[in-house]
């Protein structure tokens, strides 16, 4: 028997740790009215077990052994099949402090009930058929969304418009794997043409939609795990008083002296609902001959490979040089590119003929770290970008699980095509064709392992 057994009732304080307003914990199990009854005492001195689903009581929660309450408490009821977890539910609210709820859980454990594990909450809904397992997944991602493009996402897939896509994709290859064993008996060279093009487009139609879905995981990886920033320019034109702009607070050492920032700096912001990193980098100079400039020099170049988005900056307040152009050549040509021209507050010098015939037609934006002008357009921009590259419609997958998933399913497609086409039996085809149909309902979880379930719930929290 698991230790994941649905026939107990488990509790856990579902709050986190610590001081708050309100604080619940939360009861599910076929004994949760029994155990939490004999605790409470009702305003209006009546038994939760009579009480409708979906209502809330407020009363007393009593400690049998002084007889005195441990709290006032709400206690909100739910009903089997119509809760979270798809069994009798019960929310205890109570005053958020840390002795209170635990004095309310201690009770309630001596009373037969089990502490619940981490995301056992969830593992039930899962397992009564509530969420399938990309919706149990999005509800981790909700909590840990980080700003609201992610959080966006995670919403989706909670809504199940994620397992949709999949169910659909599943019932197209189950539909192919049904041609296809229809057809088990006949010679190849006996398929109709018609037949054999329908079977065709099937192949094609599922491998265009996992490809979608694993280009989605490439996108989502960049509003997941940061989009890449760096500012470069040669030394002086602003670098690191436009980081700090941004980043509204001072952490580079800006200084009059060229040369401060040999190193990178990194730090995290949030860019309209965009999880951003922007680095500040040393500024370029084509000679470099103290070795810490030589480091800095490299490290430059390797940020600038790396970066989702570069920032080319220069000052505004001076004529261009060759030093600009220097910097200009080193930016790989395939990178998104702004051209920063700053120190905005002062007269320009820049002749923006000679900008354009470096640049061409980069969008370029015209800024004063020192006054702010043009930092909000600054960031329009550099969200519009992201935009373009995350705004594909359609469904997405977030998870490596989910790509592992597509992929193997995609590889034992791509066999089965192959070997369609090569003429060679269907019944070497359709074996493929299972495999690929045993990944996608790993993917939404109707085949699972107790292993699975225990790396995926082991990472909620207590009470989730
Ligand atoms: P970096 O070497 O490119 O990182 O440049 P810094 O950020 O250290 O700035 C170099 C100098 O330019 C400092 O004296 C800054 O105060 C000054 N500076 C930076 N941005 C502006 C600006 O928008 N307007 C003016 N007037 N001065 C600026």
């Amino acid at each position: 028997m698991s230790k994941f057994d649905l026939d107990d009732t488990i509790a856990a304080i579902a709050t986190p740790a610590g001081e708050g307003g309100i604080a619940v914990i939360r009861v599910s199990g076929p004994d949760a009215f029994d155990a939490v009854q004999p605790f409470f005492v009702s305003r209006k001195n009546q038994k939760l077990s009579g009480q409708p689903a979906n209502t809330i009581h407020g009363g007393k929660f009593m400690d049998p052994a002084t007889e005195f309450p441990v709290d006032r408490v709400l206690i909100s009821i739910f009903r089997a099949p119509q809760s979270y977890t798809g069994q009798d539910v019960i929310e205890i609210s109570c005053h958020g402090g840390l002795a209170v709820t635990k004095k309310i859980l201690g009770l309630l454990l001596g009373k037969g009930v089990r502490h619940a594990e981490p995301g056992e909450f969830t593992r039930r809904a899962f397992l009564n058929g509530k969420l399938d397992l990309t919706q149990a997944e999005a509800v981790l991602d909700l909590i840990h969304a980080k700003s609201d493009r992610s959080l966006d996402i995670a919403v989706r897939q909670l809504s199940g418009s994620l397992s949709r896509a999949l169910k659909e994709m599943k019932e197209e290859l189950l539909r192919l794997l049904a041609h296809m064993e229809a057809f088990l008996d006949f010679p190849e060279e006996d398929l109709g043409i018609d037949v054999k093009t329908t079977m065709q487009d099937q192949f094609a139609s599922l491998q265009e939609k996992i490809r979608a879905f694993l280009a989605s995981f490439q996108r989502n990886q960049l509003i997941r795990e940061g989009v890449l920033v760096t500012i470069v320019g040669k030394p002086n034109v602003g670098k690191s008083s436009i980081f700090n702009a941004l980043l509204e607070r001072d952490r580079a050492l800006v200084s009059d002296l060229p040369h401060t920032t040999r190193d990178h700096l990194e730090e995290a912001l949030e860019i309209h609902g965009f999880f951003i990193r922007l680095r500040d980098t040393a500024g370029i100079i084509s000679t470099p001959e103290h070795p810490l400039d030589k480091m800095g020099m490299e490290r430059t170049l390797a940020a600038l490979r790396e970066s989702d988005v570069v920032l080319y900056a220069m000052d505004g307040s001076a004529p261009l040089e060759e030093a600009d152009r220097h910097v200009f050549r080193l930016i790989p040509k395939e990178k998104k590119m702004i051209v920063l021209v700053n120190k905005s507050d002062l007269p320009s010098r820049t002749g923006m003929k000679e900008l354009e015939a470096l640049a061409g037609k980069k969008p370029g934006v015209r800024l004063s770290a020192k006054t702010r002008e043009g930092l909000q357009e600054l960031e329009e921009r550099i969200a519009g970008f992201l935009e373009q590259e995350t705004s594909e419609a359609g469904e997405q997958i977030t998870k490596l699980r989910h790509k592992k998933a597509l992929e193997t399913a995609l590889e034992n497609l791509q066999r089965a095509e192959s070997s369609f086409k090569e003429k060679i039996s269907l019944e070497f085809v359709t074996p493929d064709l299972r495999a690929a149909l045993e990944a996608m309902k790993e993917l939404t979880g109707d085949v699972y392992s107790e292993d699975l379930l225990d790396v995926i719930f082991s990472e909620f929290c207590i009470g989730k």
